[in-house]
């Protein structure tokens, strides 16, 4: 008895030194890489029980492997303005990992992107991807260029150059990205374009998230929101809940967002309030979704244009008050480390019940402690925004067989995804130790499918 105590002792103690010398190398690696340190403390911190379990993972060096990128491409991007002016921006890929498919993961076109934001969201990917249960592998791209205040041909020259450098390193069967922040059908086609033009046939497999017109896949545009909408509906439904008579407050108003609030609305919610980079708009009769869509979608005009058409609406400076909006369920749809520890407590004070991350990692690590410290349940992005890549899988599927899934068909595989995501999420969390806590199920999860995998390929 005495020895097994004791050996379980070791066990312990085994597995946290080796989680903590892994990290401190991370860190000496990466220096001052804010958002992927955040990213892989937040992984490492759930994986301890998992390397107590499985001291195989630690023979392997799963854990020095799966934070290393196989390979991180950084390219100049020049372009021409409207003006004459030579123009230049930085590109970027970050294959992470191919062991369970082909990588995949959006592009980001935003002026904030950085090597840290790139390693982070591919590192994400990594896990969120596993745990779609499709057979793709994790990377992300983007670049520092501002898509805001560019006319149509200078968006169309900046994405024509970024893409043929990008051109060398990606294919169905390689790397098949896709759209994010700043990135949508109309810069995926015109990737698409020039990879063909370039290439000199026609692959459609190469990009997803293309118009349903030209390749892409039905009720791609909708997966993301509808999937975190899915995915908090299974989390409100296992302790008796539903989204019948809700209130909701969604931050951001682009493609999570909007499709967020849609299907929030579909299943009985109200939705108070929403925003954008400048600030947020509260409608006590509830947002009109579809004014939302005609303003953001297709004028491209700012989130206080709505008050014009919805007197009873009010628009306030500054988007990150929108926390104060008292709500019963929150879903940060708009960016990263967007809802902080004050604006957890805010909401908590104010009764919020359940919290669903559409954007990635828009809470901090002490605003998701204070939400599971009081008992409201949290959605983690990698689990509840995972419903895009699955649908971009499925657009894979739909590519390579040449034919074209109906909205419903697509919508319905949605669905099962999001519940199974939901089940594998859980049930990890209970078989290691920490039930009802979907972070560490969804890290644990999506962390044991890629393991075993590269357990199987051999060390490289
Ligand atoms: P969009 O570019 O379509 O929309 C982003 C929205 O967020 C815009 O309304 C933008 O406002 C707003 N925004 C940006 N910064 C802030 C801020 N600090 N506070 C409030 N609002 C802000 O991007 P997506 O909807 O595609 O992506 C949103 C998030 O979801 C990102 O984290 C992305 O990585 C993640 N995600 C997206 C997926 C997808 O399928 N699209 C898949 C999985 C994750 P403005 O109009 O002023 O710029």
């Amino acid at each position: 008895m005495e020895i097994t105590t004791r050996n379980n002792a070791e066990h312990k103690s085994k597995a946290n030194d080796y989680v903590h010398e892994v990290f401190e190398l991370v860190k000496q690696r990466n220096p001052g890489e804010k958002e992927f340190l955040q990213a892989t403390r937040e992984i490492f911190d759930s994986l301890r029980p998992v390397f107590l379990k499985h001291p195989e993972y630690i023979h392997n060096g799963i854990l020095e492997r799966i934070t290393e990128p196989d390979r991180v491409i950084t390219f100049r991007v020049a372009w021409e303005d409207d003006t004459g002016k030579v123009q230049v921006n930085r590109g970027f890929r970050v294959q992470f990992n191919n062991s369970l498919g082909p990588y995949k993961g959006g592009i980001r076109f935003h002026p904030t992107v950085n090597s840290s934001i790139m390693k982070f969201l591919a590192f994400e990917q990594t896990f969120k991807n596993a745990l779609t249960g499709q057979p793709i592998g994790a990377g992300k791209g983007g670049s520092d260029f501002n898509p805001k205040g560019k006319s149509e041909r200078e968006i169309m020259r900046f994405t024509q150059s970024f893409i043929t450098e990008l051109s060398k390193y990606i294919g169905p069967d390689m790397d098949v990205p896709a759209g994010d922040i700043g990135v949508g059908k109309r810069e995926i086609g015109y990737m698409f374009g020039q990879y063909n033009r370039l290439r000199g046939g026609y692959e459609a497999g190469v990009f997803t998230g293309k118009d349903p017109n030209h390749g892409g896949s039905l009720g791609r545009k909708e997966a993301t929101g509808y999937g975190t909408v899915y995915f908090v509906e299974e989390m409100l439904k296992n302790v008796n809940d539903s989204f019948e008579g809700k209130k909701v407050v969604v931050s951001g108003s682009g493609n999570v967002a909007i499709y967020a609030m849609e299907k929030a609305i579909e299943l009985g919610a109200v939705v108070l309030a929403c925003s954008d980079s400048t600030g947020y708009i509260y409608d006590p009769k509830g947002i009109n979704v579809e004014t939302i869509k005609q303003l953001k979608e297709f004028d491209s005009k700012r989130i206080r244009e709505y008050t014009k058409t919805h007197p009873n609406a009010v628009y306030h400076d500054g988007c990150t008050d929108i926390w104060s909006v008292a709500c019963d369920i929150a879903l940060p749809c708009a960016t990263q480390n967007e809802m902080d520890k004050d604006d957890a407590i805010m909401l908590i004070e104010n009764g919020v019940r359940a919290v669903g991350e559409g954007a990635n990692m828009p809470c901090t690590e002490d605003a998701i402690l204070a939400f599971q410290a009081k008992g409201v349940l949290f959605a983690p992005a990698k689990a509840a925004n995972a419903g895009g890549v699955a649908v971009s899988a499925m657009e894979m599927s739909q590519n390579s067989m040449r034919l074209s899934w109906t909205v419903e068909e697509v919508d319905e595989k949605l669905k099962t995804v999001m519940k199974n995501i939901y089940t594998s999420c859980y049930s990890a969390a209970e078989s290691y130790g920490h039930p009802g806590n979907l972070v560490i199920g969804a890290n644990i999860a999506g962390f044991l499918k890629v393991a075993d995998a590269m357990v199987a390929h051999g060390i490289h």
